[in-house]
């Protein structure tokens, strides 16, 4: 079946997906003068609106600035020096800029993905929404193809090279057949709201208790972003509203510091995984993002780790298309670098920050939690991994 209106049947580059992985990637490859066409499942208006992570790393905005979609995040993202670590309502400033050179930013992903959005189209470059991808063929060979549906007829489009930049449950992961994952499946969850109300302070708090983690951050001057730790078994129907609240108030307690509540504009419940994929890449078919790896939340990690992937894809792409293979030979063994130390640090905050209920271990959490918040060399390993800035 003929493509739709202003999009070839044949590209050097398909990405599926338009997350924060495809569009970084599609930009990229853009000021390259590589043609590409992106297909999203989802409508524009889903994908600007989706709210999930918010915190990004100095090398995401630099990249960002580079690509020439940074105006609005600096004219409204929020400059985050220092983070604090509660632990039993004890509380730990971590001056970040001062401790690893570099603040981290607030704006949200939501933000970043209709910049990115913004910018495409106004160049003209091919985006199509509500473009499911069904399957990626022939990808052995110099020419895989990928069958899609738009408007309810399915479509081919052929390319030099498809990118897998569609998430956990795209087919790109389905597609590539991992030599080996390594996964982590956590009896725990994280319960997010974001509330219509001011941040109750400027910093994220990341709160220990022995009821649980509890955890303050913000998406703009308006909206704050909350999270709990719940069983991984828990539904909606465990959390009405007044126990929330009274759970956060507990677990974020501290003195000199008070919660302001607000209208819950949207609740969910995500369970807590660690995923890896040792194979990002089979034939003429590349993964990026939370395609090829799912880090637990706790390290803010997830879509920084998405950016810095196709940061080291798009030139092994380029040099690819160009006869040269050997920065795309190594693409997975480059990744799997900043994958696994992104993941060391995910987890070891997912460890740390998460009460099991039992009093022992829990107390020995507080006291490593101390110890590394109170000593200059624990400081400064934690604002480094929490800034992405590794010396
Ligand atoms: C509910 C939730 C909350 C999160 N909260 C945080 C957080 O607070 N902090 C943090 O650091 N990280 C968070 N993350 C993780 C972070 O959002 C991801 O790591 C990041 O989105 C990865 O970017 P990506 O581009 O690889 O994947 P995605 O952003 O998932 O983009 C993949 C895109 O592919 C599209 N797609 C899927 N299937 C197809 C198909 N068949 N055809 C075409 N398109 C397809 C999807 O619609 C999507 O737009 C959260 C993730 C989720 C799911």
């Amino acid at each position: 079946m003929t493509p739709p209106p202003g999009v070839p049947a044949r590209t050097q580059v398909a990405v599926l997906g338009a997350g924060p992985a495809g569009l970084v990637l599609a930009a990229l490859l853009a000021r390259e003068g590589v043609d590409c066409v992106v297909l999203e499942l989802r409508s524009r208006s889903h994908v600007e609106s989706r709210v999930r992570a918010g915190a990004l790393e100095p090398g995401t905005v630099a990249l960002l600035r580079e690509l020439g979609v940074g105006e609005r995040l600096d004219a409204t993202a929020m400059v985050s020096h220092q983070f604090e670590l509660r632990i039993d309502g004890e509380r730990h400033v971590l001056p970040v800029t001062e401790l690893s050179g570099q603040p981290m930013y607030v704006y949200g992903q939501q933000e970043v993905v209709a910049d990115l959005v913004a910018h495409r189209l106004a160049a003209g470059h091919p985006l199509l929404f509500e473009a499911e991808a069904l399957a990626v063929e022939g990808i052995a060979g110099a020419a895989p193809t990928v069958r899609y549906r738009y408007e309810g007829v399915e479509r081919t489009l052929t390319a030099d090279v498809v990118v897998g930049a569609d998430g956990f449950h795209g087919v790109g992961r389905r597609t590539v057949a991992a030599a080996r994952v390594f996964t982590r499946d956590y009896p725990i969850a994280w319960l997010g709201l974001l509330v219509d109300a001011p941040p109750s302070g400027r910093d994220v708090v990341y709160a220990f208790s022995r009821s649980g983690l509890g955890m303050h951050s913000m998406r703009s001057p308006t909206l704050t972003r909350l999270y709990l730790q719940v069983p991984a078994t828990d539904t909606f129907a465990d959390w009405p509203e007044d126990r929330i609240w009274a759970q956060l108030h507990t677990r974020l307690s501290a003195e000199g510091w008070s919660l302001t509540e607000g209208p819950v504009l949207e609740r969910a419940i995500a369970p807590l995984r660690a995923y890896v994929s040792d194979t990002m890449r089979a034939g003429r078919l590349f993964l990026a993002g939370d395609a090829a790896h799912i880090v637990p939340p706790t390290g803010a990690k997830g879509l920084n780790l998405a950016v810095r992937d196709v940061r080291v894809l798009a030139p092994a792409l380029v040099a690819l298309l160009r006869g040269d293979p050997a920065l795309a030979d190594a693409y997975t063994a480059t990744c799997l670098q900043h994958v696994w130390w992104a993941m060391s640090f995910s987890c070891g905050m997912a460890r740390l920050l998460h009460a099991s209920g039992d009093p022992f271990e829990d107390s020995l959490r507080a006291a490593e939690l101390r110890g590394l918040a109170t000593r200059e060399p624990g400081r400064r390993m934690l604002a480094e991994d929490y800034c992405g800035v590794r010396p």
